[in-house]
């Protein structure tokens, strides 16, 4: 018994070392793919509640791999934000995004573009400078921009982090609650940094219909503080239909279209224009 124990010991240093230079090279990858951009956004459709048609795109980092094809950001986010790499990613997506809104406006097609922020950005010293310099070299409006923040995030007394914070709604720049409902929110805080818009997380919306009376009580609550409510994850009609008679304002998920190439959100934009 004691020897198995000593092998199971064994196997489990292993594994241990394994999937650290597993990660290490994944890592290594990582860098390489940010140098010759390879890590691009995808963008889904936030549609308005009462009449389906796209109000604005979330932009939703990809790495597109020379040999692994698409890697979806849960395999590089978290490692990128340990390895101190979200910096980074954060300001080629950004850029990116706020780049092809433009494009997209000069044909016409004037939608919000919104790009996730995550805590350690927005510890930036120069985070807010970013911001600015990213509006101005696409000439974007500030309020065509949504920076979508965790609600975790307005628990930080960082003084960094509420600088900036403070430096970039300044600019005008909409600012979104992400995944509300999975963290402990200082309602009375959220109300204060004054946000324009709420999105409750897919966990929440797709517990419906049998949370129903839950999210009643934080579809009133939140109607109360004046944001755009939006809902995450919709997949179902059943889903679609409860939402939109129940005060949400606009609406994402795999129902209307899963995270697409530009190209697909110009033909999704030219089937509405005709419809
Ligand atoms: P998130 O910001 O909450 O983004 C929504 C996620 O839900 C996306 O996953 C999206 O593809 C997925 N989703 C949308 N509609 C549905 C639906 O109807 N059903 C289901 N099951 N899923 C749906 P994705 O693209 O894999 O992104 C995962 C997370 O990675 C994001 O969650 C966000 O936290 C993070 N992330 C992605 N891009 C960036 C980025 O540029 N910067 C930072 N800091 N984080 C990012
Ligand atoms: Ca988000
Ligand atoms: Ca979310
Ligand atoms: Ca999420």
């Amino acid at each position: 018994a004691k020897g198995a124990g000593r092998n199971r010991y064994f196997f489990y240093e292993e594994a241990l070392s394994r999937a650290r230079e597993d990660e290490l090279e994944l890592l290594s990858g990582l860098r390489d793919g940010l140098r010759q951009g390879h890590i691009i956004p995808f963008y889904q459709p936030r549609v308005c509640a009462s009449d389906g048609k796209m109000v604005g795109v979330e932009a939703l980092a990809r790495w597109k791999h020379p040999v692994q094809g698409l890697i979806a950001p849960a395999r590089f986010i978290p490692l990128a934000e340990r390895a101190g790499l979200i910096n980074h990613i954060g300001t080629t997506i950004l850029e990116q995004a706020v780049k092809q809104r433009q494009i997209w406006a000069e044909g016409g097609l004037d939608l919000i573009m919104s790009v996730n922020v995550s805590l350690r950005q927005l510890c930036q010293p120069e985070f807010a400078a970013v911001v600015k310099k990213v509006l101005a070299i696409y000439d974007c409006p500030p309020d065509r921009l949504e920076l979508e923040l965790t609600e975790t995030l307005f628990s930080e007394s960082d003084p960094l982090l509420q600088a900036n914070l403070a430096a970039v709604r300044d600019f005008g720049v909409r600012i979104a609650i992400d995944d509300f409902g999975t963290g402990y929110s200082n309602i009375a805080r959220l109300n204060e940094m004054s946000v324009d818009c709420i999105k409750i997380d897919r966990s929440l919306i797709s517990g419906l219909p049998r949370n129903q009376e839950m999210l009643t009580l934080v579809i009133s609550m939140l109607n109360l503080m004046q944001v755009t409510i939006v809902a995450e994850g919709v997949e179902t009609e059943s889903v679609s239909d409860w939402t939109r008679q129940n005060g949400v304002h606009e609406l994402q998920g795999y129902l209307f279209s899963p995270p697409v190439e530009p190209e697909a959100i110009e033909a999704l934009a030219d089937s509405q224009r005709l419809s």
